[in-house]
């Protein structure tokens, strides 16, 4: 059964898109937790990182240029959390394979 990244692939549902290629789409998180929170995903349907293969682990050769481009953008971004959480037990909802890409600007409340 499709999940909502699948739909989101497939442009049934909107979505903000930041980067894609043939095997990899980046598109802004719909509960934007520092403004321009990305996600990064495989088009080819993974669950998780326990199921990558040599496709799905083009995201990991992509996160620091898509991390950097981010950066790039947008002055006022000073740093960045880059996280995946795998499985429901480590608070994955959706279970289609992301990454967060979470900009961080000095006195946004992080270190407070
Ligand atoms: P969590 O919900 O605990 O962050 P995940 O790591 O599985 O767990 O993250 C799923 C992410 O997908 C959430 O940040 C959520 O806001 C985002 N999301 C859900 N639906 C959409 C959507 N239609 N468009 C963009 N982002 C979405």
């Amino acid at each position: 059964m499709a999940d909502i990244f699948d739909k989101i692939i497939a442009g049934e549902i909107p979505s903000y898109k930041v980067y894609e290629d043939d095997d990899l789409l980046a598109f802004l998180d719909i509960s934007q937790v520092t403004p321009g929170h990305t996600l990064l995903i495989p088009k080819k349907h993974v669950d998780d990182i326990f199921a990558y293969d040599e496709t799905a682990q083009k995201v990991l050769l992509k996160l620091p240029v898509l991390a950097r481009a981010i950066r790039d953008s947008d002055p006022t971004i000073t740093g960045m959390n880059i996280s995946s959480n795998n499985g429901p037990s480590a608070g994955q909802t959706v279970i289609h394979s992301h990454w967060h890409l979470i900009p961080r600007r000095d006195q946004d409340g992080l270190n407070d």
